[in-house]
């Protein structure tokens, strides 16, 4: 599609081909895409990779605050992660890598957003169809009886020390956010275990997907055929399978894919009218 719109000369054809942004945006094009998210996509709002330096786990070493071992016996410990976490979530907002998915999104050809992030800031940039694939900084829920929190009672939780009591039930409240050695939860994974087996096509935006199980999602992706186009600015362990790679900053990269969809798609109805 890309191609037909270009003015047709060999040469242009060529280069339409060889150029990266108009083969991913072929792909793309297609429809039926899903994307898989990790923290390069949140860098350009301020959230740092947890991994890197300067990120969360260079203040809370991650297995003395983000285990299932620990909630369970210094809830209130935890909650030190969970202040310094909402803190930098809630003051953060969308830049165009999340507009960019909200936008394909919007325009038929990405049917969901599988993200490892749990900064909710994809839902912000309008995405609908996101999997939380590690749960949420910004849902907090009661541990004994399972109320859901509302936004404005949570946000008190920001403040103070220890471990804040449910009203209703006196229980440990908590955001929904996966600490190591607990489980996906169950509906994320079915939900990306699907929609990996069926997509058309994988865009994998910012993560080196390293993490079990979301870094098995790519693979299922491409068993069953599905083309995987990586955007990260360095080389991964799944570069190598990548039918396209974008290098670059998800921010800078994705809205020229944007773009290129767009333009494929203008130049297929136009195609279609003549
Ligand atoms: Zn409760």
């Amino acid at each position: 599609m890309i191609i037909g719109c270009r003015e047709g000369t060999q040469v242009d054809m060529m280069a339409a081909v060889e150029d990266p942004i108009a083969r991913a945006a072929s792909i793309v094009g297609r429809g039926g895409c899903v994307a898989l998210t990790g923290a390069g996509v949140s860098v350009a709002s301020g959230i740092p990779d947890f991994r890197s330096k300067g990120g969360l786990w260079d203040i809370f070493d991650p297995m003395e605050y983000a285990t299932a071992d620990a909630w369970e016996s210094d809830p209130g410990k935890v909650w030190r992660l969970f202040r310094a976490t909402g803190r930098m979530v809630l003051g953060a907002r969308p830049n165009a890598a999340h507009e960019s998915l909200a936008r394909l999104e919007a325009g038929g050809w990405i049917s969901a957003v599988v993200t490892q992030n749990i900064d909710g800031l994809h839902q912000a940039a309008g995405s609908r169809s996101v999997v939380e694939f590690h749960g949420s900084a910004v849902d907090v829920f009661c541990d004994a009886c399972g109320r859901t929190v509302e936004r404005r009672e949570a946000l008190g939780f920001l403040e103070g020390e220890g471990a804040p009591s449910c009203s209703a039930c006196g229980g440990h409240v908590r955001p929904s956010v996966v600490l190591f050695g607990e489980p996906i939860p169950t509906g994320a994974l079915r939900t990306a275990v699907s929609l990996a087996a069926s997509c058309r096509s994988m865009l994998v935006v910012g993560t080196s997907a390293v993490v079990a199980p979301a870094s098995l999602l790519p693979l299922e992706a491409r068993a069953h055929g599905a083309p995987l186009i990586e955007v990260n600015d360095e080389r991964t362990d799944l570069t190598d399978g990548c039918s396209v790679v974008l290098r670059g900053r998800a921010e800078e990269i994705l809205p020229s894919l944007v773009e290129g969809v767009e333009a494929g798609a203008t130049g297929f109805s136009r195609s279609n009218n003549v």
